[in-house]
């Protein structure tokens, strides 16, 4: 029977540091967090700095100790051994020992997780193939570029055919190239049936990649959801124009307190005062948007195209972030 509770549930989490001389500094890290994840799906967990990211999924893991609330993985109690072989783990700004090769690490931390070397050998070829490192799995890992270390780092995540991976900033310092393997392994992962839970800061890299994400701000919960319903619940709608007329003309038009940002580009033909130009424009509700085309007619400024976007999930997110201060 499939299996259809969420992997990760927390409640109500609450996470304090205490620092500095007599622990007399504290910090809320996290301020009751109430959260549940789906099984099966790639989550994404945005945030700022400094908003608990890390330390959420370090509580899930058991390194950090929860100060009050509840949170469990995979039905157990969140830091639990039992819980803990069914998770697979890469850190953020992880380091692998730089004299193994990429086979010996996967053997190194196989055996550190408790797994039979036998075990370990059997499943490693399909892994060194799955992230793409065929060829270069006896080579040193001091040889392997930021990428490669990358992928060695999630082979090692999947070692135990784990049921959930929770992955800090997976892509962090990794080409674009390097990045599209990455998401291709999780996708592969994904539709065999692990979930993966991704905090990463790349907005672009979660909007390619997950369904759904959380925000979290200064240690409390913005937004969850899927990410189509992220960028329509913000009031912002961004719209492309075309126009023509002066350059000076359409910024007085455009500078106004309603429009959140514009960007304008030449485009070539037009002549003289008349050129013509691409302007993105990220305007707050309807009446904003009437507005400035009344603004451009009054100036003579020609519309010659005028279309909605889709906001991006960084246009989304910092609109939201900037909500949540307010
Ligand atoms: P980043 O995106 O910068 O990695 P984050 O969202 O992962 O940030 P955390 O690392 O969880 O945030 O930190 C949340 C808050 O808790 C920050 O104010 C941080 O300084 C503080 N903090 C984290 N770990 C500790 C610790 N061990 N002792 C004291 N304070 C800590």
């Amino acid at each position: 029977m499939t299996d259809h509770s969420p992997v990760i549930q927390v409640h109500d989490l609450k996470k304090t540091y205490q620092s500095g001389l007599l622990r007399k500094r504290v910090i809320n890290a996290l301020r009751g967090v109430t959260l549940e994840i789906p099984r099966g799906r790639i989550y994404g967990l945005l945030g700022p700095n400094g908003a608990g990211k890390t330390t959420l999924i370090k509580v899930l893991l058991g390194i950090v100790r929860r100060t009050s609330g509840s949170a469990t993985v995979l039905g157990m109690p969140a830091g639990r051994i039992a819980a803990r072989h069914r998770i697979g783990y890469l850190p953020e700004n992880h380091r692998i020992p730089r004299h193994l090769t990429g086979r010996t690490a996967l053997e190194y931390y196989g055996c550190l997780s408790g797994m039979a070397i036998g075990e370990v050998r059997r499943r490693i070829p399909e892994l060194i193939d799955k992230v793409g490192l065929k060829g270069r799995d006896r080579d040193r890992v001091s040889g392997y570029s930021k990428g490669m270390q990358q992928r060695l780092g999630l082979a090692q995540a999947m070692l135990h055919r784990p049921e959930l991976i929770i992955l800090d900033e997976p892509t962090d310092g990794v080409d674009p190239v390097g990045r599209t393997e990455i998401r291709e392994v999780l996708r592969g992962l994904a539709s065999e049936g692990t979930s993966i839970f991704l905090n990463s800061h790349l907005l672009q890299e979660i909007e390619l990649i997950c369904e759904s994400v959380a925000i979290l701000q200064q240690g409390r919960l913005c937004h969850t959801g899927t990410i189509r319903d992220l960028t329509r619940a913000v009031a912002e709608s961004p719209i492309a124009f075309h126009l023509a007329g002066s350059h000076e003309t359409i910024s007085q038009c455009v500078q106004n307190n309603d429009v959140r940002s514009f960007k304008a580009t030449e485009k070539s033909g037009g002549a003289g005062e008349q050129q013509e130009f691409l302007v993105d424009i990220v305007l707050v509700g309807q009446q904003a948007t009437d507005a400035l085309v009344d603004r451009l007619r009054a100036k003579q400024v020609s519309i010659l195209r005028m279309s909605r976007r889709q906001l991006t999930l960084e246009e989304a997110f910092m609109q939201l972030i900037r909500e949540d201060k307010q």
